[in-house]
């Protein structure tokens, strides 16, 4: 008769402490978090599975009103347009549309997604340097703001407005320095070197388009507020000599995205929400800016914000389970979950905050939270301080509504549900897990290549 032996694990001592504050101040997750908008988190995962999206209506809702009502409270006209590459599940874009958001598409797929949404052609800004001939002809048929990034696409836009007597709805991407770098300077015209008014006057000059806005998107999560500050007086400016030289009013000047999130950038030092501006600090930036400027104040222009991680960032949690402890061959404890960098893209920029989903002891250790991918490279968190999980636990990962549903990527495993909460608590699948099909259906395997003996 053979005995199961047992495994051997080398005796290693750990460092476990205690509840006290660590040298960073705080520590995630003193609580386990057990519901989202008063659903069960447990209920959730049995459901619809594990790893889960978790979105709260409530919560884009709350945080699209408050950052409008930071620029109405400054500013008379004041226009959000929800970028779509941020989150563009119809559900999210239909929730923002009901909100009063127009749609800001940067290519021909987005651009249709928002038709078939049913925004109406006029309230679609078309941003981005890819548009076809056939994308600006769709655009330009349905009257949308169409916004140049390069002279060629100028050109086409002429060509096009030439061969069908319409008249395009344009503004020009500007760039410039804002005192942040490396500057942006690879969309639209620059500011600075004259580009902009080369292209401005080639639009005024020829009368095939009307002009009627200016855009300037100046960077992506900007922990200051002052860049817009300087966009802003810069866009003020052109939109003030193009009146004086033209006898033109603009009709709106588009400051863009940017806004920094909640989530806290790998090396900060200190939590984002106590360093990054708030919606505010951005708005009154802008807003001043604005009001200050020479821009006469019987046509002040319509302000278009297209605020895309800011919006959605707090509304997203990704739940997901431990599949197994290891120690490393140091003695660190690595903990490895369901979730991988490939559905959660914001973890190499984000040092994400998770919190069990259960009850746990007091002690808690430096932990490296690794995914279930087989790459070396799928690091969830290089280390967090965390009670011990078991197998089977449940985490939840904050914040990760902005850019994860959008650059998330086939790999290894296939991509899981996503759910909405509503505001009246009923949990609605928004996208189903996908299913081996969701692959196999587009391949196609040559007749000689069908068979095989193995
Ligand atoms: C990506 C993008 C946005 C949204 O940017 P956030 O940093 O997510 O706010 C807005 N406008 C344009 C042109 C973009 O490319």
């Amino acid at each position: 008769m053979t005995m199961n032996k047992l495994n051997y694990e080398r005796p290693i001592i750990n460092k476990i402490e205690n509840t006290m504050p660590n040298k960073i101040g705080g520590r995630s997750g003193f609580k386990p978090i057990t519901e989202i908008d008063g659903v069960r988190i447990k209920g959730m995962i049995s459901n619809f599975g594990s790893p889960l999206f978790v979105i709260s209506e409530a919560t884009i809702r709350k945080t699209y009103q408050s950052a409008y009502r930071a620029f109405t409270t400054r500013y008379p006209k004041v226009q959000f347009a929800w970028s779509y590459k941020t989150n563009y599940l119809n559900a999210v874009c239909n929730t923002f549309h009901q909100e009063g958001s127009w749609a800001e598409v940067v290519s021909g797929f987005e651009y249709e997604k928002a038709i078939n949404n049913g925004v109406d052609g006029r309230h679609i800004i078309f941003n981005g340097p890819d548009k076809t001939k056939a994308d600006l002809q769709k655009a330009i048929a349905n009257q949308s703001l169409i916004h140049i990034d390069h002279l060629d696409e100028y050109y086409m836009i002429l060509n096009i407005a030439e061969e069908t007597n319409l008249r395009p709805q344009v503004a020009i991407r500007v760039n410039m320095d804002t005192g942040i770098y490396p500057m942006w300077d690879r969309f639209g015209f620059n500011y600075e070197n004259g580009q902009a008014w080369d292209v401005l006057n080639k639009i005024m000059m020829n009368k095939k388009m009307d002009l009627i806005g200016l855009h300037a998107h100046i960077g992506t999560y900007m922990m200051e507020a002052e860049p817009y500050k300087i966009a802003a007086s810069k866009l003020s400016e052109l939109a003030v000599s193009i009146n004086k030289k033209y006898n033109h009013y603009i009709k709106y000047i588009d400051l863009g995205g940017g806004f920094a999130s909640n989530n806290t950038l790998k090396g900060a030092y200190l939590p984002a929400e106590d360093t990054n501006p708030t919606i505010d600090d951005y708005a009154e930036a802008i807003s001043s800016a604005l009001l200050n400027s020479n821009i006469d104040p019987d046509h002040l222009p319509l302000l278009i914000l297209e605020t895309g991680r800011a919006l959605i960032d707090d509304a997203g949690s990704l739940l997901g389970t431990v599949i197994t402890n290891k120690r490393d061959s140091k003695g660190a404890r690595n903990t490895v979950l369901d979730i991988g960098v490939n559905i959660l893209f914001t973890s190499f920029w984000y040092n994400h905050k998770i919190t069990p989903v259960q009850s746990f002891s007091h002690h808690i250790e430096d932990t490296k939270i690794y995914g279930p991918l087989c790459m070396n490279i799928d690091v969830i968190r290089e280390s967090i301080s965390l009670p011990p999980l078991n197998t089977g636990d449940n985490v939840i990962i904050h914040r990760v509504g902005a850019y994860n549903m959008t650059q998330w990527m086939q790999f290894i495993t296939l991509r899981p549900a996503v759910v909405m909460i509503s505001e009246k608590g009923d949990v609605n699948i928004i996208r189903e897990s996908e299913k081996i099909e969701a692959i196999t259906d587009y391949e196609k395997v040559p007749s000689h290549l069908k068979d095989f003996d193995l």
